[in-house]
C-alpha cells in the first residue's frame, strides 16, 4: 500500500471477528497501512465521544474507510457498560459529517437462491445518509398545550406553523433535510446506476408529506432532467418513481436487477428485509459514499451481541464474517484503484473469491446452511470458515 485507509474497530462479536479476519485473512498477504480509531463503546465514553467524529474526519482526509460494527448506546448498555452519558449512533455521527449514500448489494453465491423466487439478478439499495429521523429532535409533551414548528431566519424573521393543539399529554418529533444533501443522494444514485448499467426507483409518501417528502421528489426529478437524463437514454436504463407502497409491492414482484433509491429511514428497514431474503444479513455489502469523493466500507449488520454473550461463555460460535471479509476488500479495492496497485487490486478479488468458493463448496456458517440448496453442508464456527478461506486463498 501507499497510502494508508482509515481502520475503525467497534464492539463485541464484531470485534472479535476483526481480529480474527485481519490477523488470517489480510495481514498475512497486505503490507497494510492503517490509521486506527477504536470505536468500541468504552473508548467512545473515555474521550467522550470525540473519537468518532475524529475517525471521520480521517476518511474525510485519507479517502478510504472500513468501519467495524459498534453499539449504538441505550439505557440498558449505560448500565451496562457504566457509561458517563448516552451517545449518538456512530453511524449517524459519522454519515452526518461525510454526508452522502450509502450503497447496500447482496452477496451472491449460486448454492443459495433468494427466498422470493421471482428475483433474478441483486437489488441494490441506494440510501440516504443524512437527517431525517437519524438527526431529529424530541420533546415528551407532559400535557395539554400547542405545539408549533418555528423557523427563525438570520434577521429574526418567525414563521411558524401548528403541529398539534394536544388535548393531553404526548410526545413530538421535528426533522430536516437539507436541498444540498437531497440533491447529492440523487446523483450518487444516478452515477452509481450509470457505472453499474442499471435502472433506479426512487419513492417517498408524498401524497400524505406534500412538503418533506414532496421536496425529495421534486429535486430528484429536477436533477435528473437537468443533469442524466440524456446520459441516461444513451446509456438504455431508467428511472421511474412511485410511492413507497407501491414500491414495496412491486420490489415483492420484481425481477431484481435495480437501484432503489431510498429514505434514510426506508433503506435502513428495507436493506434488512432485502438481505434477509438474499439469505443473511451477513451476506451483503454496504459502502457511504460521501459528495466530497470519500469511501467508507462496513457490514450492514450489528454486533451480533447474543453471539457475543455465548462467545464470552467459551463457545465457538458460527458467525457468518462474510460482510466484514467484504469491508475489507472493499476498501483495499478502493485504495488499489485511487493508488494505481494492481497488486492488491487481484489480491482482493482472490480473498472475495475464495470466501465465495469456500461457501458454494459447500463449507459455511450455520446461517446458511439452513438455506443451501446444494447438500451436503458442513457447518463450521467462525475460525474454522476463516481457516478454511485462508486456506483456499494461499
Ligand atoms: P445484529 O447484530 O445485526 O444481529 C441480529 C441477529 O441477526 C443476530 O442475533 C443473528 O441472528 C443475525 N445476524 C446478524 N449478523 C450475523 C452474522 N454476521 N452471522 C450470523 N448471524 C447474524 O443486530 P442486533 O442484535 O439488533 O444489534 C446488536 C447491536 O448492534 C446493537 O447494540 C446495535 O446498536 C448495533 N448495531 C450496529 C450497527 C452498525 O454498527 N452498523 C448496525 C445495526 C445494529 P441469530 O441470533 O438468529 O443467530
Ligand atoms: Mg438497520
Amino acid at each position: 500500500m501507499k497510502q494508508a485507509l482509515v481502520e475503525i474497530d467497534g464492539d463485541e462479536m464484531t470485534r472479535v471477528l476483526w481480529e480474527l479476519v485481519k490477523n488470517e485473512l489480510i495481514t498475512p498477504f497486505v503490507e497494510l497501512k492503517t490509521e486506527y480509531y477504536d470505536l468500541s463503546l468504552k473508548n467512545r465514553d473515555a474521550t467522550d465521544d470525540a473519537v468518532t467524529a475524529d475517525s471521520a474526519y480521517a476518511i474525510k482526509r485519507l479517502g478510504v474507510g472500513v468501519k467495524c460494527a459498534t453499539i449504538t448506546s441505550n439505557e440498558a448498555r449505560r448500565i451496562e457498560y457504566n457509561l458517563k452519558a448516552l451517545y449518538p449512533s456512530p453511524n449517524a455521527t459519522i454519515r452526518t459529517i461525510l454526508d452522502g449514500t450509502v450503497f447496500r448489494k447482496p452477496i451472491t453465491v449460486s448454492s443459495i437462491k433468494p427466498s422470493i423466487s421471482s428475483w433474478k439478478a441483486p437489488l441494490i439499495i441506494g440510501r440516504h445518509a443524512y437527517g431525517d429521523v437519524y438527526k431529529n429532535a424530541e420533546m415528551v409533551i407532559p400535557g395539554p398545550g400547542k405545539v408549533e414548528l418555528v423557523y427563525t431566519d438570520n434577521t429574526g424573521n418567525e414563521k411558524r406553523t401548528l403541529v398539534a393543539q394536544m388535548p393531553g399529554a404526548g410526545v413530538v418529533q421535528g426533522i430536516h433535510n437539507l436541498d444540498e444533501s437531497i440533491k447529492n443522494f440523487a446523483r450518487s444514485c444516478f452515477l452509481y446506476a450509470l457505472q453499474e448499467k442499471i435502472p433506479v426507483w426512487f419513492a417517498t409518501k408524498d401524497t400524505i408529506s406534500k412538503i418533506y417528502d414532496g421536496k425529495f421528489k421534486e429535486l430528484f426529478n429536477h436533477i435528473y432532467e437537468t443533469e442524466f437524463k440524456e446520459l441516461f437514454q444513451k446509456a438504455g436504463i431508467t428511472y421511474f418513481y412511485t410511492l413507497i407502497d407501491d414500491a414495496v409491492a412491486r420490489v415483492v414482484k420484481g425481477e431484481g436487477g435495480f437501484l432503489w433509491a431510498c429514505k434514510n429511514y426506508d433503506g435502513d428497514v428495507m436493506s434488512d428485509m432485502i438481505a434477509s431474503a438474499c439469505g443473511s444479513l451477513a451476506m451483503m455489502t454496504s459502502v457511504l459514499v460521501s459528495p466530497s469523493g470519500v469511501f467508507e466500507y462496513e457490514a450492514a449488520h450489528g454486533t451480533v451481541q447474543q453471539h457475543y454473550y455465548r462467545w464470552q461463555k467459551g463457545e465457538k460460535t458460527s458467525t457468518n464474517p462474510v460482510a466484514l471479509i467484504f469491508a475489507w476488500t472493499g476498501a483495499l479495492a478502493k485504495r488499489a484503484e485511487l493508488d494505481n496497485l494492481p497488486a492488491l487490486s487481484a489480491f482482493v478479488q482472490r480473498l472475495e473469491k475464495a470466501a465465495l468458493q469456500t461457501i458454494e463448496e459447500g463449507n459455511m456458517t450455520g446461517d446458511l446452511a439452513r438455506l443451501a440448496r446444494t447438500k451436503p453442508v458442513r457447518i463450521l464456527d467462525s475460525w474454522e470458515f476463516v481457516a478454511a478461506v485462508a486456506q483456499k486463498l494461499s
